[in-house]
């Protein structure tokens, strides 16, 4: 299978409603090796629609601990497990990840013990390594080398983007941030940057879609994500090959549509434009 990119899930944001897209996960295909980054809801399901097995994913890296990005990591390696999961696979996250990982095995301690005892299963908890994503140093994946920038998502902390270098490709995924100049350092020449990216003036109108929050969370998203327009800008100063943008806020939200993506990104950016959806592939 030829490298490519896969945007499994193009939401920004844990809440799915008809309509909208799916929280966040993408799959690369890399230099031989299958590697998940993020979790979100529908994960699973999402990396079949790739006719990729569960089983075969090669590592998972997860860029925080906000919901829309890991809700789904403990079912979908459970799920792999009783696919037939029988290697051990890297999970590289926040440090906090292996709590929530520890928490997930105990919630579902009968179950896991049943299948070790009744179906001859191997040991779940053996098959997962939660790591901590190094603070210097790349991560190695075999053939792709894993750069870890710690991007601006407050109050969340740590929250990462992430460069792949496999051959001759590189691949970033900007991950939740507000914009910032380091980002075009780190996607300097990239063949493909994923960026996530909002409208402004699509925030009001997902604010009266909320009818459990308060004004806090308006505040959050201006603060702590980037508008199309300065995504755009981003992939200009660093030179990227191709722009895709993923993790839409708003989202399945009536009134906004692929144009008004369009237009605020064509502000600043000239060049190969993907605007991501759900189970979309771009080849490398
Ligand atoms: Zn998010
Ligand atoms: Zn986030």
């Amino acid at each position: 299978m030829s490298d490519f990119v896969a945007l499994l899930g193009v939401k920004g944001g844990p809440a799915i409603r008809p309509g909208s897209n799916m929280p966040t996960s993408i799959l690369l295909s890399l230099a031989g090796k299958k590697i998940l980054v993020d979790a979100g809801l529908g994960v699973s399901k999402s990396v079949c629609d790739q006719g990729v097995a569960l089983t075969a994913i090669d590592a998972i890296l997860v860029t925080h601990m906000h919901s829309d990005h890991y809700l789904e990591l403990g079912p979908l390696l459970h799920t792999a497990w009783t696919a037939g999961l029988n290697r051990p696979v890297p999970v590289y996250g926040p440090p906090r990840l292996a709590q929530y990982w520890r928490a997930f095995l105990t919630s579902m301690e009968d179950d896991i013990a049943l299948r070790i005892e009744d179906e001859g299963r191997p040991d779940l908890a053996r098959l997962v390594e939660l790591l901590a994503i190094p603070e210097t140093g790349p991560i190695n994946l075999g053939g792709i080398t894993v750069h870890a920038l710690e991007n601006a998502h407050p109050p969340v902390r740590p929250s990462y983007a992430f460069r792949f270098e496999a051959r001759d490709k590189r691949i970033v995924l900007s991950g939740d941030t507000a914009p910032i100049q380091a980002m075009a350092e780190f996607a300097r020449g990239a063949d493909l940057l994923v960026h996530e990216a909002m409208l402004i003036e699509g925030v009001d109108a997902l604010m009266a879609h909320m009818t459990n929050g308060d004004d806090r969370l308006r505040i959050h998203i201006l603060r702590s994500h980037t508008d199309a327009e300065d995504a755009g800008r981003i992939a200009t100063e660093a030179g990227v090959k191709h722009l895709a943008l993923n993790h839409f806020v708003p989202d399945g939200i009536p009134g906004f549509s692929e144009s008004h993506w369009e237009a605020a990104v064509r502000r600043t950016w000239d060049g190969p434009l993907t605007l991501g959806r759900d189970g979309l592939r771009i080849a490398l």
